[in-house]
């Protein structure tokens, strides 16, 4: 199975940007890893025009609700009807942010997966609970209360929020340990199903640790947030794969 490399642009990006897209398409059909781009919502719908289905184009966040009185707020459905093909839900950054929680997560995931987008479920434990030993639980406890009724189209990505943005990287050890534990929590949940679940592992992945931390075991592909922002460094990721 080819790994998965995600770029998460966030909050970052604007017209002239949409090269480092087309950079990257143009490059995707001689990678041997698939390459998907969540560019902030405002470039969605030029960047699947340059990248003709050559990378995957999708969402960082959606609202669960298809439509309705919520300014601001943009639905899965919106999303799909751009041409996006998948949507981030529980990052790090809108749980702590924006306040969300475990059941607006799975609400978001089930209004994507209404919508046909994949869907990117995003879990991690804090420095303070990796500190004390609570990694598993935490995970464990974010999966029952996030994971959507269906595993179809479904992607979960480890992102231990001490190392989103900091430089900083659990062992190789420690990375193995959680998809493990989050395995064993899909296979328990979805049956056959879990183990089709994709599982990616981000925070602080660059060119030069991305290789080591592709070979860990059940490390189906990484969520990349600051080096997804130009196409040499996204492609240097994906060539380490
Ligand atoms: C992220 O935002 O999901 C992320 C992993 O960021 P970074 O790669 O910058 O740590």
């Amino acid at each position: 199975m080819p790994a998965l490399i995600v770029g998460n642009w966030k909050m970052n990006g604007l017209g002239d940007d949409i090269a480092e897209i087309a950079a990257m398409a143009g490059s995707a059909a001689n990678s041997a890893s698939r390459l998907w781009i969540a560019p902030p919502f405002t470039l969605i719908d030029r960047a699947v025009i340059v990248s003709a289905g050559a990378v995957s184009i999708g969402g960082q966040d959606c609202h669960a609700k298809p439509s309705g009185a919520h300014t601001g707020c943009i639905s899965a459905a919106m999303l799909a009807d751009l041409g996006a093909g998948f949507v981030i839900v529980g990052h790090s950054e809108r749980r702590r942010g924006n306040g969300e929680t475990d059941a607006d997560v799975r609400a978001k995931a089930e209004a994507a997966r209404a919508a046909g987008l994949q869907v990117i479920l995003c879990i991690g434990e804090t420095q303070a609970q990796h500190d004390a030993g609570e990694t598993d639980a935490v995970l464990a406890a974010q999966l029952a209360g996030s994971l959507p009724a269906d595993a179809e189209g479904l992607i979960v990505a480890y992102e231990p929020v001490w190392a989103i943005g900091t430089g900083l990287t659990p062992t190789l050890a420690d990375v193995a340990a959680a998809h493990a534990c989050i395995r064993e929590r899909l296979t328990a949940r979805y049956g056959g199903g879990g183990h089709g679940v994709r599982i990616l592992y981000g925070g602080s992945v660059t060119p030069a640790n991305a290789a080591d931390l592709l070979k860990v075991a059940d490390v189906g592909g990484v969520l990349v947030g600051g080096a997804s922002l130009t196409a040499a460094s996204l492609l240097a990721i994906a060539a380490a794969a």
